[in-house]
């Protein structure tokens, strides 16, 4: 007994101090980032819903139906699990101890039973993933490339000695007489009935052995846990408790203050994060955070197109240039003004910085609310604001923004020229909005000057006429809303545009807005509230949707056929408009909807978003071609989509195919359109 007592306690002292050393040093070196915006403690009740879903509930994880139960049961069986360390360290002191109250209540054996039985099944299950899904099998397909794979078996095998340990020296306490529980506690009397026979004598000294073997590696999985990737099961409900509520898409997460008024002489301004110490404290304790699950990097249309990003290794890059700097950061020495290499260069390539494009699906993934794109813009915007470095062609896309309002350099007076061929007329809002006109309806500048993106807008025009919906554009006076520029990390210039646009729209008494691009719509809906600029806005899908349902528009015979719906990132996962369309369709009696393998929550991007639509594409495959492949494997007639960057980007990988014969690419309202004959 003195000697398990000493065994047991001796080993838990030691663990402990490392442990509990290393905890304390990771919340030293977190607490060392820069504040985080918006406010991680605001909203209580959706961060409360959030654990409940998130980390109680494993949500995201059981998106994976396999993966996700396995990980289920072993994250509730270890939490169920403390109990039995509860017993194990009282059956130190105690041979027959039993928890006061329920220690000897028959359904706590059983739970305790039935989730060592649970675990076990899902460490099988995470072996035959792992060995299926192999980096050495699958090469960059597999989720787990580039992950610290050694680390993960040796965590099984821990969770394996967990589990075996306890059942071994419950088994023993049966025969001993000191099991609490009876035989509701069916695995430990089932293993005990076979150690029986090596008599009382052995089975005391197996007992002990294995009682003190379990705390060993209970606490010595501590010790592991705090140094290696298995962090998550502390922090991830930390992580997510603290994450961008409701969710870390839509608007990017902070508007510096690029005014410069309150800047003195001596001041070291720094505008985005070219050093690891420039990151917030939340996105540091992101990359602490990180499981390697892969499940991001998976869904990435840059990784899965051959280019060098990987969101998981993004984020696995800077943490480990976190700890490897990690005394500079804790001591502040940028402020010292000692000389640190930029992380873009050194540990981020550039090819990995600009392949992104803020589709989001990795944020939409990560099952402990990382978030990839803010730390993405961040670098993006110390590269652009602080270092002038970006691709050369981004040059020419910010110089006409700021110049002529429009990516391409059209100019103003070329925003009218869409409404030029319609048959009734459209007013152009000079002063202020008249009171019989209901929306403004902003074009956007693909929707007013490229030439497929116009006929979106015409017919998205014609539609809303049709139904007796009241609306007038701005015409010269609209100006690119900024999401290009500021997604490539000139947050100057996206707060010139969206102050010059605010302005605009105030002047004009603008209430209610029609945007048709989800980016307009994006930066208009949730990123000018933080400019001051508040307004009523809807996609046109939303609009066509309640139209059609409101029997204003009555989708006629006019379409027959198969239609294949494409899900625009910034409509879909950044702003969760995945039914409107879909209803839209749903509604077209001779149109059927055939789904492409990845839609809606997972659907793949065209390659445009995050400036992507002006920046070449030299590595790897085209986005465009992988998602167009796709979509006309369904073998659907008309490729349908609610965004004219998707649009673009689509019929272009179609005339690629040389496919322009057999499938068409069309806005939501031109097959609304011609449905109607
Ligand atoms: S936002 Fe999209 S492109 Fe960028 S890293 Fe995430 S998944 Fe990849
Ligand atoms: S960032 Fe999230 S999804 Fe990606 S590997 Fe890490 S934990 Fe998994």
């Amino acid at each position: 007994m003195a000697v398990r007592l000493a065994l047991g306690l001796g080993v838990t002292v030691v663990m402990l101090a490392i442990a509990g050393r290393r905890f304390f040093w990771l919340f030293q070196l977190i607490a060392s980032g820069q504040p985080a915006t918006p406010s991680r403690v605001r909203d209580v009740p959706a961060r409360v819903k959030a654990e409940l879903a998130e980390v109680a509930g494993q949500r995201k994880l059981l998106q994976w139906t396999v993966p996700g139960v396995a990980h289920f049961f072993t994250m509730w069986g270890f939490t169920v699990l403390l109990l039995t360390i509860i017993e194990a360290f009282g059956a130190l002191f105690q041979r027959d101890f039993h928890i006061p109250v329920i220690g000897r209540w028959a359904a706590i054996g059983f739970l305790e039973d039935f989730f060592a039985v649970a675990v076990l099944v899902s460490l099988a299950v995470f072996v035959v993933i792992r060995v299926r899904h192999s980096p050495k099998r699958e090469n960059r397909r597999s989720r787990f490339f580039g992950s610290h794979t050694g680390a993960a078996w040796l965590v099984l095998l821990l969770i394996f000695g967990v589990i075996a340990s306890l059942l071994l020296y419950r088994a023993a306490q049966v025969n001993t007489g000191n099991f609490p529980y009876g035989w509701a506690a069916f695995a430990s009397h089932a293993l005990a009935k076979a150690l029986a026979p090596l008599g009382t004598g052995v089975n005391s000294v197996i007992e002990t052995t294995f009682l003190v073997v379990n705390i060993a590696i209970i606490t010595g999985f501590l010790v592991f846990v705090s140094y290696s990737k298995h962090l998550h099961i502390f922090l991830a409900p930390v992580n997510v408790a603290t994450s961008r509520r409701p969710r870390a898409l839509g608007a990017l997460a902070s508007t510096p203050d690029m005014s410069m008024e309150d800047v003195g002489d001596d001041d070291e301004v720094v505008f985005g994060a070219g050093r690891i110490e420039d990151f917030s404290w939340k996105q540091l304790l992101d990359l602490a955070t990180c499981t390697e699950c892969g499940r991001c990097q998976s869904q990435c249309p840059a990784w899965n197109t051959g280019k060098p990003l990987s969101p998981k290794l993004l984020i696995m890059d800077l943490r480990d240039n976190l700890f490897a700097n990690a005394e500079r950061v804790m001591a502040k020495n940028r402020a010292a003004g000692q000389e640190v290499e930029n992380l873009v260069g050194t540990v981020i390539d550039p090819d990995v910085l600009w392949s992104c494009t803020t589709c989001g699906a990795c944020v939409e993934q990560c099952p402990v609310d990382i978030e990839h794109i803010d730390t993405i813009v961040d670098m993006r915007r110390y590269q652009v604001l602080m270092e002038s470095d970006f691709p050369s062609e981004a040059g020419l896309m910010l110089r006409n923004v700021e110049n002529q309002g429009d990516p391409w350099g059209l100019g103003a007076s070329k925003r009218t020229d869409w409404i030029e061929s319609l048959d009734f007329e459209v007013p152009v809002i000079t002063g202020t909005i008249p009171e019989d006109i209901e929306y403004l309806y902003w074009v956007g500048c693909a929707g007013a000057l490229d030439e497929r993106a116009r006929k979106g807008a015409q017919a998205t025009a014609r539609m809303l006429h049709r139904a007796g919906v009241t609306f007038g554009i701005l015409g010269p006076k609209e100006s690119c809303t900024g999401d290009p520029v500021r997604r490539l990390g000139n947050e100057y210039l996206y707060q010139e545009q969206a102050q010059k646009n605010i302005e605009t729209l105030t002047d004009a008494g603008v209430k209610k807005v029609i945007a048709t691009c989800p980016h307009c719509f994006n930066t208009l809906a949730n990123e000018y509230p933080g400019l001051g600029g508040d307004f009523e806005v809807i996609h046109h899908s939303q609009l066509l949707d309640h139209l059609v349902r409101a029997g204003r528009i009555t989708p006629g015979g006019g379409y027959a056929g198969s239609v294949t719906y494409h899900d625009p990132c910034y409509l879909g996962r950044h702003n969760r408009v995945f039914d409107e369309p879909r209803s839209v369709i749903d509604a077209i009696p001779g149109a059927t909807q055939i789904e492409m393998r990845r839609c809606r929550e997972k659907g793949f991007c065209c390659g445009a978003g995050g400036a992507r639509m002006w920046l070449e594409e030299n590595l790897g495959k085209r986005v465009n071609m992988e998602r167009t492949e796709e979509a006309i494997g369904t073998g659907a007639d008309v490729v349908s989509t609610a965004c004219p960057y998707c649009m673009i980007m689509l019929d272009d990988a179609v005339r690629a195919n040389a496919k322009e014969d057999e499938v068409r690419v069309l806005d939501l309202s031109q097959l609304l359109e011609e449905s109607l004959g």
